[in-house]
């Protein structure tokens, strides 16, 4: 599962200005290593001492993270057999992507006039929801191709960076991003794109992992939300807020978690926590995750009012 077998060298890294306010100055926030999949390696986060941000610094130059987002990362998500825990598998990556289309819908019901746009679309399984539970037009973009998955042929499905997209005059009703702005190296200029991009009353949702949160003061170094190296930023509610605001938006509503499974989280952040960067072998795991969520099912009814991992910004253009 580990095909890298020795740590980047520091000629792969560079060293990178504050996202939010620009500023050079910081200090240690944590070291951490790639807990899901044991590659081997350090990564140091620090805080701004201009604005409060955590972000990694050094970070992996782009053309170095790539190889990061292959084997297991996605390979589960393309996997389909999971033994006799199949369907439970699959209902629980179906709830995740209809607990997205739930979310949003608070705040724009989807129709089939909707034009709806996914960053970060990974595998594309929500706007293959989006479009045939609502008819909805769905485009999606991701770095990584996989436009060739089945579902994926009813979605617009662009392969490369929003930056290098060309959507011409076209507008979106709602954009999404689910986990997709703490891995961008370039966020405020995402979010500038975004403005441009969305229809007059159209909304933004962004989904992203809470760094003061109750499972961060919990796991510290092996904190599943850090997922080094792939993760660039680490935002609190204060520097979310802050990042929406200064590209421009309108906040509408902050909710103290997501569509994503806060469980997740605590379950990985423990078992991150004793295996020590050795890496997790999701096949075994999955016995003893779907046992734990089965314990801690009375915890979970409470996880919105425990701030235990995710947070949510839903935003629209200031008119
Ligand atoms: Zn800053």
């Amino acid at each position: 599962m580990n095909t890298m077998t020795s740590a980047p060298t520091p000629d792969r890294f560079e060293t990178v200005a504050c996202y939010l306010c620009g500023a050079r100055e910081s200090t240690p926030l944590t070291e951490a290593e790639d807990d899901l999949t044991g590659k081997p390696g350090r990564f140091q986060f620090v805080t701004c001492k201009g604005c409060g941000l955590a972000f990694q610094n050094p970070r992996l130059k782009a053309e170095h993270i790539g190889s990061y987002y292959d084997d297991e990362y996605i390979a589960h998500r393309k996997k389909s057999d999971w033994g006799p825990l199949t369907p439970l598998y699959n209902w629980a990556m179906g709830k995740h992507d209809r607990d997205k289309l739930k979310l949003v819908e608070r705040y724009l019901p989807l129709g089939s006039a909707t034009r709806l746009l996914d960053i970060g679309c990974g595998a594309g399984t929500f706007l293959a929801l989006a479009r045939a539970r609502r008819g909805a037009a769905v485009t999606g973009v991701d770095f990584k191709d996989l436009g060739g998955l089945p579902w994926m042929r009813d979605i617009e499905f662009r392969h490369g960076r929003l930056a290098d997209q060309d959507f011409g005059s076209r507008r979106f009703d709602l954009v999404t991003m689910w986990h997709f702005l703490e891995h961008d190296y370039e966020p405020l200029a995402t979010l500038a794109r975004v403005r441009g991009l969305l229809a007059e009353e159209g909304r933004m949702v962004v989904e992203v992992p809470r760094l003061d949160s109750l499972s961060f003061r919990l796991y510290r170094e092996r904190w599943p939300g850090l997922q080094a190296p792939q993760h660039t930023a680490l935002y609190s509610r204060d520097r979310l807020l802050a990042m929406v605001d200064k590209a421009g938006f309108e906040l509408l509503d902050y909710l103290p978690y997501g569509a994503f499974p806060p469980y997740f989280y605590l379950f990985t952040g423990l078992a991150f926590k004793l295996l020590k960067g050795r890496g997790l072998n999701l096949s075994r795991a999955i016995y003893p995750y779907f046992l734990g969520q089965a314990l801690l099912a009375p915890l979970l009814l409470l996880q919105r009012h425990l701030n235990l991992a995710m947070h949510t910004v839903v935003c629209r253009v200031p008119r």
